[in-house]
């Protein structure tokens, strides 16, 4: 075409040949329909666009023939109420074309007025914005993935916060139980933890939705154990699975829980109805992918974490227990004691004390020397555990003094341990070097809750009497009873 031919001596001929050329030659698409909404006419780029021409449209409204499954119905409303209300509309809207293919277009739809201001048209204007609407999703993931992943950063650091914090095992296992099930909420997990023989594994605690784990399982049945690091299987195409297992098929995890350099136990994940749930092929791969990641990061934390329990409690154990007999210090005593008076007292619950000291102990030491002096003290402190049951507390005070704290015994039945003990030491046989050495003796001494006295000062008072009484009256003996006339003992005069 010419620029000869667009001069006219008629400039209406001339502006309708230009709006002419402007139709035929945009590259926006646009259709003419008339007030009722029935297409008139399309220009070549809707045809181009969609795969439609004129005659596929024409008598029909656009909307019927464009949209499809995934036009957001509120949009396809929002133009039709426009067009009722013959309003000028601009959306955003996903149309399909002839062959089936999605795509997206910014939409314009104007009514059209003659010189009387009758509406006679509607014109539809459509630029196709696909590739802006998919980098608008793709953005969209990105933000949506990077909102999840700093949620679970800042779930796991949270995690982590809650494990160190952790006094007790118990705790401990009250923290992961509630991380791990919103940390991964679609798996149903367990903890185990080797027993004292590590013969096996006892299931420890468990959590999830509906969780089904063996008690026990055996080193040996559990392929992260037997090859010492974490276990995924579901996912890659030679893979076997391991024994304690019941569920075949079913993707799961095996993390081993490593403290000091040893392994104390396995976290199992398992990803049970995973299928059911409907997730697709790729979407399950990438989760478990991501919830390998998250595993990884718990099982160190739950080791680290494992290993800082420990050595509290080692701790906190070590600063209660006589380290040369491995019996309760004065500590525990003061405390374990104190706490137990108070509730007997509440309960109406009996509760004694039996002062034991080791007789002649000095010339023992000064005869024997003070090695052999410690091993009788490790042999009577031996002799008091075996009596010891969760009634019956021995404690070494210092020295050669100890206390034994028995709960729920009325005074016969502490005299009765009392006198089993002072039997059962008397006729231990204590060597040193591969020599025999003489028979040792006790004294002891007792009191009683109400009978001697409300509180555990009283208690520790009178108990030292009797004691002493049992050292005035020629020791290896019991004293049930303090006298009333009972001078003050000789620990407290000292
Ligand atoms: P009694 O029959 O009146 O109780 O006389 P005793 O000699 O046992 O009493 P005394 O309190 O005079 O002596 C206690 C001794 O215990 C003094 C100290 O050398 C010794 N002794 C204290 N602690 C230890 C210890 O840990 N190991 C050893 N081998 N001896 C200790
Ligand atoms: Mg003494
Ligand atoms: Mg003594």
């Amino acid at each position: 075409m010419c620029a000869k031919d667009l001069q006219t001596d008629n400039d209406q001929d001339t502006e309708r040949f230009y709006s002419d050329l402007v139709l035929r030659h945009s590259s926006d698409a646009v259709i003419i329909s008339d007030a009722a909404r029935r297409t008139l006419w399309v220009n070549p780029a809707f045809t181009a666009q969609t795969g439609y021409t004129t005659s596929d449209l024409a008598g029909k409204e656009p909307g019927s023939v464009l949209q499809g499954p995934e036009t957001d119905a509120d949009t396809a409303r929002q133009i039709d109420q426009a067009c009722q209300q013959k309003r000028e509309i601009r959306v955003d809207i996903r149309n399909y074309t002839r062959s089936g293919q999605p795509f997206w277009v910014d939409l314009k739809v104007t009514p059209v007025h003659d010189g009387q201001g009758r509406h006679t048209h509607f014109i539809s204007t459509m630029r196709d914005i696909t590739e802006r609407k998919i980098l608008e999703e793709q953005n969209e993931e990105m933000r949506h993935g990077e909102a999840l992943r700093q949620s679970e950063r800042q779930l796991l650091a949270l995690t982590s916060e809650w494990l160190y914090s952790a006094k007790s095992f118990e705790e401990l296992l009250m923290v992961i139980q509630r991380a791990m099930h919103t940390l991964i909420p679609e798996a149903d997990g367990a903890l185990y933890v080797y027993d004292a023989s590590r013969s096996m594994l006892e299931l420890a605690t468990s959590w999830g939705c509906n969780p089904d784990f063996a008690h026990h399982i055996l080193p040996d049945d559990c392929w992260a154990l037997r090859r010492g690091r974490a276990y995924a299987y579901g996912q890659k195409p030679i893979q076997f699975a391991c024994d304690h297992v019941s569920k075949s098929g079913t993707p799961y995890f095996c993390l081993p829980i490593i403290a000091h350099g040893e392994t104390i136990g396995l976290m199992h994940i398992m990803f049970d109805g995973f299928e059911e749930n409907g997730l697709m092929r790729h979407m399950r791969d990438e989760v478990l992918r991501n919830r390998w990641d998250i595993s990884l990061i718990c099982g160190e934390q739950i080791s680290l974490a494992v290993a800082n329990v420990r050595l509290r409690q080692e701790l906190h154990e070590r600063s209660l227990r006589d380290p040369l007999t491995g019996l309760w210090n004065r500590r525990w005593f003061m405390d374990h004691a104190q706490r137990e008076t108070i509730m007997a007292n509440r309960d109406g619950r009996s509760l004694a004390l039996i002062s034991v000291d080791v007789d002649h102990f000095k010339q023992f030491n000064d005869r024997f020397g003070h090695d052999a002096g410690d091993l009788v003290l490790t042999e009577v402190a031996r002799v008091m555990t075996r009596q010891c049951t969760d009634k019956l507390h021995a404690c070494r005070m210092g020295g050669e003094e100890f206390t034994l704290l028995c709960l729920d015994m009325n005074a016969d039945e502490a005299v009765a341990q009392a006198e089993l003990l002072r039997e059962a030491i008397r006729t231990a046989q204590i060597s040193a070097q591969g020599q025999a050495l003489p028979q040792i003796t006790i004294s002891a001494g007792l009191s009683v809750l109400g009978r001697d006295g409300a509180d555990l000062q009283s208690l520790m008072l009178v108990a030292d009497k009797a004691l002493y009484q049992a050292k005035a009256d020629g020791r290896d003996r019991v004293i049930p009873q303090v006298k009333a006339t009972s001078p003050v003992p000789e620990r407290e005069a000292k």
